[in-house]
């Protein structure tokens, strides 16, 4: 799977693609990640990539024009499933979303910043918009990454254990079951007997009581899906 993400600050993404299993995903060859910076494709002396918003107010526009350069730059050198647009009033981002992207071959990331993108450009090139919340951030670069961190962590083969991925909360519709490890006893706080018993399946029965216990508490919503 090939990503290429496009903002005006490519820096902000080489610590986060470059640890943990984002980094893992691309040294295997399981991800393909590229930044393009915007400014690259301004025409103007200054790379100037923002302007006033027409009937005034506060903040800057991303303009149309570089953003198109750089989207149909990369639309002549290869074929995309889709073009996202991370939005604070796009469609919520979930484990759901996360699994259908990490389906696609090639899709690409529009960041905005400032005060957004130049709504044409929204109308003309987006197939869908994110969000990865309800709240505003800066610049759609952190949302980006969050969406990558999802993605990568699912395709097959980039965890190790195979079923770890599986296993994480939201992949069942249901929130995770709490984990332990050494010591089994810290400062008078035990660890289920359950868990030291090695019997598997009462530690499996044991496990999704947990998980079903914990989202009625904590999301009883997630219940209602099922
Ligand atoms: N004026 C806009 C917000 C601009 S924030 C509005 O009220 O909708 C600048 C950029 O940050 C946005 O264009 C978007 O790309 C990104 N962004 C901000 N919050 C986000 C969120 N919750 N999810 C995804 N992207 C977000």
């Amino acid at each position: 799977m090939r990503i290429d993400i496009l903002t005006l600050f490519p820096e902000m993404f080489t610590g986060v693609f470059g640890c943990s299993i984002i980094s893992r995903a691309v040294k295997g060859g399981y991800l393909e990640l590229h930044t393009h910076d915007i400014r690259d494709y301004s025409t103007d002396k200054h790379r100037r990539v923002d302007d006033y918003p027409f009937g005034g107010g506060a903040g800057m526009v991303m303009m149309v024009e570089p953003i198109a350069r750089c989207i149909e730059q990369l639309k002549s050198e290869r074929k995309y499933d889709l073009v996202l647009f991370m939005a604070p009033d796009g469609k919520t981002f979930d484990q759901n979303y996360a699994n259908r992207l990490s389906l696609q071959e090639n899709i690409m990331i529009l960041c905005g910043h400032y005060k957004g993108v130049d709504e044409r450009v929204r109308e003309l090139f987006i197939d869908e918009e994110v969000s990865i919340g309800d709240y505003v951030l800066s610049g759609g670069e952190i949302a980006a990454m969050a969406i990558v961190d999802a993605v990568a962590r699912i395709i097959p083969g980039v965890l190790h254990d195979e079923t770890s991925a599986l296993l994480d909360s939201f992949q069942d519709g249901l929130l995770s079951a709490p984990v332990y490890t050494r010591p089994a006893d810290y400062q008078g706080y035990k660890v289920p007997e359950i868990l030291l018993s090695g019997h598997q399946k009462k530690i499996d029965d044991w496990r999704l009581e947990q998980q079903l216990k914990r989202t009625q508490e904590r999301r009883p919503d997630l219940l209602e899906d099922i």
